[in-house]
């Protein structure tokens, strides 16, 4: 078997590049994205190169930010055209082959083993495509070309931006052990945490240390980081095919007693939010925009709607936002007769975004894992086997039992 040929293609700093296109006005300038601008909790979701000069982080609070770097300029992020973009950048990448795996919404693999004979070597698709990429989108993303999945990705974070870095396997121990074992792909916080623990720094190390030694210390996850430090991993690039997802998902129903109180309503609104949330999993999709409608007991129809910080599809963030938009928009006297909320501008989850934005990341893991549990759970001793405490509560809110009718 040939060695394979592995590019791992990254868009450079890729919100705050996109809304630096076209800007000759933000030239040069330290520019970010920052989630919920006007509210003075939002966290910085993207910078680009001249606010990382001032030491602006992903992740932390706008203010703190901004105290480092009293002149940044921070944007709202639109998800819409990190989407396109997205989408344009990798219509190039199918030019050079179709086995192409999306990582998050800038990164993709391609195995590009069988187009070498038609294009050259990889480090000469990689940069074919480079040049491509900031041709016809104006974007940058820097490549990583090796002969597996976890080299080529330790090489476009090699070097950055508009940059192509090759990996070979002669290379491993000069170039790539030296690195800081944080660095690879499956080395998270905690981790990288047990890892210190039995003094283990660099990839170097782990591709050292006794595979049993790992399992020991990190279980079963450490063998597998034992043979990607040593060049071993073979997992393919899967070709997911891009399945198409549902424009939005919505839930609404007219509760057998008109709802009256907050109470009424979050119950109300919790189910549906579970309902959409659990239609969301099915589709792999995350939602960008939150939407709900209410009507009175006088038939009257309001709508509310607010696009997010970042995707989502738990329901318990579902339901928050819902609530949030709801008790913006109800005069809290007027009974309701129906609602709904509606899961919008979806993306898949393969373009979503994946990295720690500010929200704690494995908490998020934590609540998704959570939440697929209790669903499967219900899917084997149906929708009542498993209640939120709330939804137990004695007030027989004007939902409880069931539904009258889901639409
Ligand atoms: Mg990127």
């Amino acid at each position: 078997m040939p060695e394979r040929v592995i590019l791992h293609c990254d868009l450079n700093n890729f919100f705050a590049s996109v809304e630096c296109l076209g800007r000759e006005d933000l030239k040069g300038k330290p520019v970010a994205v920052g989630g919920s601008v006007e509210q003075r909790h939002g966290i910085i979701l993207a910078k680009n190169e001249a606010a990382k000069r001032y030491g602006v982080k992903t992740a932390e609070a706008i203010w703190q930010a901004v105290q480092k770097c009293p002149a940044l300029i921070v944007l709202p992020p639109h998800y819409e055209k990190y989407t396109h973009y997205s989408r344009l950048a990798r219509g190039i990448y199918e030019q050079y082959t179709d086995q192409i795996e999306p990582f998050g919404i800038d990164e993709c693999w391609l195995d590009v083993t069988g187009s070498t004979k038609l294009f050259g070597t990889g480090e000469e698709i990689a940069h074919q495509i480079r040049q491509t990429v900031k041709a016809q989108t104006g974007l940058t993303i820097s490549v990583g070309v090796s002969f597996n999945k976890i080299f080529a990705k330790l090489g476009s974070d090699f070097k950055k931006p508009d940059a192509v870095t090759v990996f070979r396997r002669e290379d491993m121990e000069r170039l790539i052990w030296p690195l800081a074992a944080q660095e690879m792909l499956g080395v998270g916080s905690s981790t990288l945490r047990s890892l210190h623990r039995v003094g283990v720094y660099t990839i170097g190390d782990i591709a050292k240390t006794d595979p049993h030694t790992l399992r020991l210390v990190l279980g079963k996850g450490g063998e597998t980081l034992w043979r990607f430090a040593n060049g071993l991993d073979l997992s393919p690039v899967s070709v997911s095919g891009e399945v198409p997802v549902p424009k939005s998902i919505g839930r609404s129903t007219t509760t057998p007693r008109d709802m009256r109180t907050a109470e009424d309503i979050a119950l109300t609104l919790l189910w549906l939010s579970e309902r959409v949330s659990h239609e969301l999993r099915e589709n792999h999709a995350l939602a960008t925009v939150v939407q709900v409608h209410l009507r009175d007991n006088a038939l009257n129809v309001t709508e509310h709607q607010r696009r997010l910080t970042q995707p989502v599809r738990l329901a318990e963030l579902l339901r928050k936002t819902g609530y949030e938009l709801i008790m913006e928009a109800w005069d809290g006297v007027t009974p309701l007769r129906s609602l709904g909320i509606r899961a919008a501008e979806l993306v898949h989850e393969d373009e979503s975004i994946q990295l720690c934005f500010g929200c704690d990341y494995e908490q998020l893991e934590r609540m998704e894992r959570l939440e697929c549990g209790v669903e499967r759970l219900k899917e084997k001793y149906g929708r009542d086997a498993v209640l939120r405490c709330r939804q137990l509560a004695g007030s027989k809110p004007a939902s409880h039992p069931a539904f009258r009718k889901i639409v």
